[in-house]
């Protein structure tokens, strides 16, 4: 039984979903302690929890001591099987990273699956609808993966309530990734999403875009079905091998143009750097890598949520991630 130290690292809830990921994939049992240790609510949240249900039904699991509020459980999986799937966070916990969790090991499954997934879809420190729609999936797609994912419903803190349906089909393995280049970025495009608000909000947002980055590529995007409002800028960043998605989401009490400014800075700071590869996307994409069993990508400077995220995979499997400083604000990650 591996036993995984919740608190290491960066201590979040990375270390619980890449666990249960690659005990799935593996058929190794896990035991995991002090979870999220290093979070001002340590223990399991909901969103955490329905990630642990949700491996657990797919992978037919046994599982001991798994609860909101836990600080340890333990992980017996059995085979992953594909098929129909429907979860619901309860909350507005993201269900992209409930996603996140289950979707590799559903490409390993035996036949397609179809997962309905309720909860968050625009939410703070989780990947929005968009960079999973327009990054993540083309990549892992890149890689030989046939996934597809819908909008059904956006949902925000604090009612959450949105709706994604995804659909995946069997792969034997994924190809090793190589995104190296940021090459010449083409034009940008720039859409600015508002829930129940004023289309008045995004307006200011993209004139803030115009004015900051000089894109003329300027998308409303207005809904009014969501249980609660919300506003999300999304920059698309295209480049040769992939398109890269900044994003800024709406708070309330902040002006529009602040959030909109926060958005196009990180853009900035993107193409200033140069690499293809911004921070999230680095930390995930050390999963499909590690399961390819090679790959190489250039991004900027190393998160410690990816570096964690690193540590837990090498628990799993007998993989060594070579680091390598290209430049003052690029590193470069391969796996051979
Ligand atoms: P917690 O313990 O609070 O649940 P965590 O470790 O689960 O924390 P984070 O460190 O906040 O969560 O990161 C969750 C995941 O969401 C990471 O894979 C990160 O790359 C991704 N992520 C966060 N923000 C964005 C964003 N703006 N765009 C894309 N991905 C994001």
């Amino acid at each position: 039984m591996i036993v995984v130290d919740g608190s290491a690292g960066e201590g979040g809830g990375q270390i619980v979903r890449t666990s249960l990921a690659l005990s799935l994939l593996t058929g190794q049992p896990f035991r995991v302690e002090k979870v999220r240790a290093g979070r001002a609510k340590p223990g399991l949240r909901k969103q955490h929890l329905t990630a642990v249900q949700a491996a657990a039904l797919l992978g037919g699991a046994r599982l001991e001591g798994a609860a909101v509020g836990s600080t340890t459980f333990s992980f017996h999986p059995g085979p992953i099987q594909g098929g129909e799937y429907d979860f619901d966070i309860g909350s507005a916990g993201s269900a992209m990273l409930v996603l996140q969790t289950i979707l590799l090991p559903l490409l390993r499954a035996p036949k397609p699956s179809r997962v309905s997934l309720t909860g968050g879809t625009h939410n703070p420190m989780a990947p929005p609808f968009e960079f999973v729609e327009q990054t993540f999936f083309p990549i892992l797609r890149g890689c030989g993966a046939e996934l597809h994912i819908r909008l059904l419903r956006h949902g925000f803190y604090p009612a959450g309530g949105g709706r994604v349906e995804v659909n995946i089909e069997p792969l034997a393995r994924l190809t090793p990734l190589r995104l190296l280049d940021l090459g010449k970025a083409l034009a940008g495009r720039a859409c600015a999403l508002v829930v129940k608000l004023p289309a008045e909000v995004a307006r200011r947002q993209l004139e803030v875009v115009r004015q900051q980055l000089g894109w003329s590529d300027l998308q409303v995007q207005s809904c009014d079905q969501a249980h609660s409002p919300g506003n999300m800028l999304s920059l698309a960043i295209p480049s040769q091998g992939m398109t890269e998605i900044v994003t800024a989401l709406g708070e309330k009490g902040v002006p529009a143009e602040q959030v909109a400014l926060a958005a196009c800075q990180e853009t900035a700071r993107y193409l200033r750097i140069g690499a293809p590869v911004g921070e999230h996307l680095a930390d995930q994409l050390l999963l499909p890598m590690a399961l390819s069993g090679a790959g190489e990508f250039v991004t900027g400077p190393l998160s410690q949520h990816a570096r964690t995220n690193m540590d837990t995979i090498r628990l799993f499997l007998p993989v060594h991630f070579e680091t390598r400083q290209l430049g003052p604000e690029t590193w470069k990650v391969s796996l051979s």
